[in-house]
């Protein structure tokens, strides 16, 4: 299809399905990870890479390749294995297309693009004999898009470095500073009875009604305090609810999913005690632990990685930006681990997750020179 390696790389990687089952259950050819962290062990190794393999979640590995070049200061190069769900894209999801100069397949953008270019970046510097300023860690990591479980292993397990790089589609701009994320369930009982008797009940769905009014009265006011200068207010959204069985019986249980985005610092604490503050007064409820919370991050302008990086970017590109995104990644994980690590990669966060996401290729070359350029001892 193409004699370019780095694309090839990229066409590979998009045609093995690593889609994350995401807590549905799903196993199964095209779900997990573990197909596509062979091919990439394969990769390390054949470019002479001692890696290791280890499941984070059953049959769910993260790769993980160390390169000691005897440097003082050690880079993490981390980018996810896992893609989201392609059952409602409109192009053929795991056959690869290369038209207009762009690459077409579900995780071309989000993230593989960045794998193979960090992939890449490393191994033909390597093969070409060259001299590393630093010694690298490339991790290809496991469930980002579902629970970050991957990255949180990886901290968990004694990773150590001295800044990191977390590979997403930023247009190759640096992100310095992203919100992070806290969800929890937010219950109300109540006794179920006869609809024809509801004085014999409590209704678990009323209950809620409070609940909810504070909750957006809480949300309304979370917009004018605490602005981040990159990054604006939190926000908090309630997205899901279930209760009552049918309309015939009073509800005993009704449920809310709560959504929580967080500036850098904030715990997953100091969040809940705020929402419970705000409920205060109110009767009947009860909190599910949060079933997701990672934490923003935010890295000083100053820093050695963002100096370097740009530097790195600059050469490449002519120029280098940097700025703040409102998602979540695995750079929060990193961050709270004590490693200052900032987010860049090729390709727009518009083409993730869509029904025909894409990559465009002179991106992909740039990031993979950004990569060799950043590593190389000058
Ligand atoms: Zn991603």
């Amino acid at each position: 299809m193409t004699s370019d390696p780095l694309v090839r790389l990229l066409a590979d990687l998009v045609a093995i399905p690593s889609v994350n089952p995401m807590g549905r259950g799903k196993t199964g050819p095209g779900y997990s990870e573990h197909e596509v962290a062979a091919y990439v062990d394969a990769y390390l190794r054949r470019h002479g890479v001692g890696t290791r393999v280890n499941d984070v979640l059953p049959g769910r590995p993260n790769v993980t390749g160390f390169i000691d070049s005897g440097a003082e200061k050690t880079l993490l190069l981390e980018a996810h294995c896992d893609t989201v769900q392609a059952e409602s894209m409109t192009i053929p999801p795991f056959s690869p297309e290369l038209r207009d100069g762009r690459l077409y397949g579900r995780g071309s953008c989000d993230t593989k693009g960045s794998l193979a270019a960090f992939l890449y970046g490393v191994c033909s510097h390597l093969d070409a004999g060259g001299r590393l300023r630093c010694n690298v860690i490339v991790i290809a990591a496991a469930d980002e898009e579902y629970q970050f479980t991957g990255a949180r292993h990886a901290v968990a397990h004694g990773l150590k470095a001295d800044f990191g790089i977390v590979g997403e589609p930023t247009r190759l701009r640096i992100v310095r500073a992203h919100k992070g994320v806290t969800r929890w369930r937010i219950a109300t009982r109540g006794v179920a009875a006869h609809s024809a008797y509801p004085e014999r009940g409590v209704n678990a769905i009323y209950a809620m009604g409070h609940v909810l009014d504070r909750l957006e009265r809480y949300g309304n006011a979370l917009r004018g305090s605490a602005i981040h200068p990159l990054l604006g207010p939190a926000s908090l959204s309630t997205g899901v609810i279930e209760g009552g069985e049918a309309v015939n019986i009073v509800p005993d249980r009704c449920t809310v999913e709560v959504d929580r985005r967080t500036l850098p610092g904030e715990t997953t604490e100091e969040v809940l005690g705020a929402v419970r503050s705000a409920l205060e007064g109110v009767s009947g409820w009860e909190f599910d632990p949060p079933h997701l919370a990672v934490a923003g991050m935010e890295v000083p302008e100053e820093s050695p990685v963002v100096r370097l990086l740009s530097g790195a970017i600059a050469g490449v590109c002519g120029e280098a930006s940097v700025e703040a995104a409102q998602y979540a990644t695995d750079a929060g994980i990193y961050n709270g681990a004590g490693i200052p690590s900032v987010v860049f990669g090729p390709g727009d966060i518009a083409q993730a997750h869509t029904a025909e996401e894409w990559i465009d290729l002179e991106d992909l070359h740039a990031a993979a020179a950004v990569v060799r350029s950043l590593i190389s001892q000058q």
